[in-house]
């Protein structure tokens, strides 16, 4: 089964758009790992989109704080009006959608898909070796997938000294085997607020049975989202980051 994985969407529709257009329909699967709202403009458009597409989801932080099931003074100031416009924004019908998804690590197959990371889901950030280290006692599969840093990154396990796990910068564009008994957490990066100082939208496609994982990158019009944030009046910084991928 091929499987487009896709995290941090963030209510950024141009970019979901240019992701699928540039998978082209090349998948079986699609697979969401969590903040499909908070930042962006268009948070019904794109949980319509994600759900049309049949994705099988898992919540992130800003979908949670969509939810009011967390306090949103735990966000910073410019994260928290956006929280509070998508609260006023999302549906009936997406709330529920967002409502259902689950809080804890998904497995399918080899996989096990969270938003932050297998011990704690919905916040830790994996974006060290030392704390992917951390996490492997907490999933039972061969590969985790992770989201919530918007940077793309393979943290893969040494077979032989299961201490040492050294992180890996994915070549876009190239895919690449897991196999071979490594245990590996696998982040796709951000569709929708890259923070690698790349502003391309980030997604992977995944090979379940081959075990293969090719990380891509692919331009958006940029420009049509943050006109749509500045509509909704939207903190200017967090228009201004998404020209950076920052
Ligand atoms: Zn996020």
């Amino acid at each position: 089964m091929r499987v487009l994985v896709i995290s941090d969407v963030h209510a950024n529709l141009a970019a979901l758009e240019a992701v699928l257009a540039d998978a082209q329909g090349d998948y079986d699967a699609v697979w969401c790992l969590g903040d499909s709202v908070g930042y962006g403009p268009e948070p019904n458009e794109c949980v319509t989109r994600i759900r049309e597409l049949g994705a099988i989801a898992v919540v992130g932080n800003h979908d949670w704080a969509a939810l009011s099931r967390m306090d949103v003074e735990d966000f910073n100031p410019v994260a928290k009006r956006a929280v509070l416009w998508t609260r006023e924004q999302l549906s009936a019908e997406n709330m529920a959608w967002l409502g259902s998804l689950p809080a804890q690590p998904l497995v399918q197959g080899a996989f096990t898909l969270t938003h932050g990371s297998p011990r704690d889901p919905v916040w830790e950030y994996i974006l060290y070796p030392a704390t992917a280290a951390a996490n492997y006692a907490s999933f039972a599969t061969a590969f985790c997938l992770v989201g919530h840093t918007h940077i793309p990154m393979l943290y893969v396990q040494q077979p032989e000294t299961e201490r040492k796990v050294r992180s890996l910068a994915p070549v876009f564009g190239r895919r690449i085997a897991l196999g071979g008994g490594w245990r590996i957490i696998l982040n796709p990066g951000s569709v929708g607020q890259p923070r690698d100082n790349d502003p391309r939208s980030a997604y992977a496609i995944l090979d379940t049975e081959a075990e293969t994982w090719e990380a891509r990158r692919v331009a958006y019009p940029i420009e049509v989202t943050q006109a749509h944030m500045r509509a909704a009046q939207l903190p200017e910084r967090l228009i201004n980051r998404l020209a950076f991928g920052w």
